[in-house]
């Protein structure tokens, strides 16, 4: 077991190199449950019969098909196109024929129309797609000069989307903008959700490919600095990170394990000790901010010129035989990742899509990883918390952990009476649904699904 989760002196020296405190307010610290599969080396997952791309699996608008039914599709190219700004392109994981169109199920409950690609031909597969991937050198120098307007453009026609899970269109925010200039990059290395080792193996696995990412991402907004945030429970990711930054001016910051560390307004707070407003986003403040992951992706096509096809899945839990980090095409169905895996144990009890703060359970084995899908994580009886559900209890816990300063359970019962005025006066939209406030709740309330009600009674409403 490698010593991923012991404090080391490594951390508490880096805590000085950036001017944040390397942590936040509130927020919990649920079991991290990391070492089932953060010794697991990603492995490469043979090329499925088929591919299920839903044309909207990113923030924003919906793509629109360029291919029809039984048109033959070579790798990487582009079959659905994001014709709004705030939208992805998609491209094909596999060579192959497109089938009809079908509906695809998303892990939230969506259904969504979908480009299927049935695998036919030669593949990219095995080493060699790693290596096209995320292996080999990422050499620098030629592309120091690049013009960032031309970065930014390469990362919209490459689809790439926020790869930690909000499927954000990174365009949008690796852009060059002279109204809100950005003084710093930050490039998100947390992982904060537990069981998710996605992050952590692609930081000990492919650092060189993530400092090239950042320092073309730093280029395209124009920042001056560009750190890479790191919990203090992956060392040894921050101490590759470190070597491979070496020269390149990217500052590696270890930051207290607190969850949720990674998520965006947090981040800048530890980091830079920088509060983004309410209701604001990060380049009201100068700073721009994306993942390990998404900047793995903008390298590569800047540089290799491979949109983004494949990602990194961990699929871990109690209730699956083995736990793994796979790199997959994105498409292929969850349930397939859990066969690679051994199946279920008996004792599984519940399958979720991402992690168990933030992940939506689900039960369909057809439905495909997207671009967003960090993990599958599959719980056993033993992992489930078992609160019996009861009232409140105005135990003001929920106020005490949310990382917004928001009064949780006001939101839910707000949301739950559908009076749509005070959930705005408690300024619902501002919960970014991370769980801290149910998670603490010794009631067992359902306070997330209550807001997420709400919010979208509000955005029903035009609202929001
Ligand atoms: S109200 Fe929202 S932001 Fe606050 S703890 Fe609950 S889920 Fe998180
Ligand atoms: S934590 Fe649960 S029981 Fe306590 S105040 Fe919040 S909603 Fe009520």
């Amino acid at each position: 077991m490698l010593s991923i989760f012991r404090k080391s002196p490594l951390g508490d020296r880096a805590l000085r190199q950036f001017p944040g405190a390397g942590t936040f307010a509130h927020g919990v610290h649920p079991p991290q449950r990391k070492e089932m599969s953060a010794d697991a080396p990603i492995e490469i997952v043979p090329t499925p019969g088929k591919v299920i791309l839903p044309l909207q699996q990113h923030i924003g608008g919906p793509c629109t098909p360029l291919v029809k039914a039984r048109q033959k599709v070579t790798f990487g190219e582009m079959v659905g196109k994001g014709e709004v700004h705030v939208s992805a392109s998609l491209h094909a994981p596999v060579a192959g024929i497109v089938q009809k169109e079908a509906m695809a199920t998303l892990a939230n409950g969506r259904h969504m129309p979908a480009i299927v690609i049935k695998a036919d031909g030669e593949q990219l597969a095995g080493q060699e797609l790693w290596d096209k991937l995320y292996g080999g050198l990422w050499p620098q120098k030629s592309y120091q000069t690049l013009a960032p307007e031309k970065i930014s453009a390469e990362i919209h026609n490459a689809g790439i989307v926020g790869l930690g899970g909000a499927a954000f269109p990174t365009h949008v925010k690796i852009t060059p903008s002279e109204q809100k200039p950005i003084q710093a990059l930050i490039v998100n290395g947390c992982e904060c959700e537990p069981y998710l080792t996605t992050d952590y193996r692609l930081m000990v696995e492919a650092p060189e490919a993530i400092v090239a990412g950042a320092r073309l991402a730093a280029r395209a907004v124009g920042a001056k600095k560009a750190y890479i945030g790191i919990e203090n429970n992956k060392l040894e990711a921050a101490a590759a990170l470190r070597r491979a930054a070496a020269g390149a001016g990217v500052r590696i910051a270890v930051l207290k394990t607190k969850y949720p560390q990674g998520s965006e307004k947090h981040l800048i707070k530890a980091v830079l000790n920088r509060e983004v407003p309410l209701g604001g986003l990060p380049s009201d403040i100068g700073v721009a901010m994306t993942n390990v992951a998404t900047v793995t992706s903008v390298a590569r096509r800047v540089m290799r010129g491979i949109p983004l096809t494949h990602r990194v899945v961990s699929v871990t839990g109690g209730g699956i035989v083995e736990p793994k980090n796979l790199l997959v095409p994105i498409g292929i169905p969850m349930g397939r990742l859990i066969e690679y895996c051994g199946g279920l144990k008996k004792t599984a009890a519940r399958i979720i899509a991402g992690g168990p703060m933030m992940g939506f359970a689900f039960t369909n084995p057809d439905i495909p990883v997207t671009k967003g899908t960090s993990g599958i994580t599959v719980l056993d009886h033993e992992e489930i918390r078992k609160v019996e559900q009861s009232v409140c209890v105005r135990c003001g816990q929920c106020v005490d952990v949310c990382p917004m300063n928001l009064v949780p359970t006001r939101l839910a019962m707000a949301s739950r009476c559908k009076d749509l005025n005070l959930a705005r006066k408690y300024n619902i939209m501002a919960c970014f649904e991370c769980g801290c406030c149910a998670y603490s709740c010794p009631a067992g309330l359902p306070l997330v699904q209550n807001i997420r009600t709400g919010k979208a009674l509000l955005a029903a409403e035009g609202r929001n």
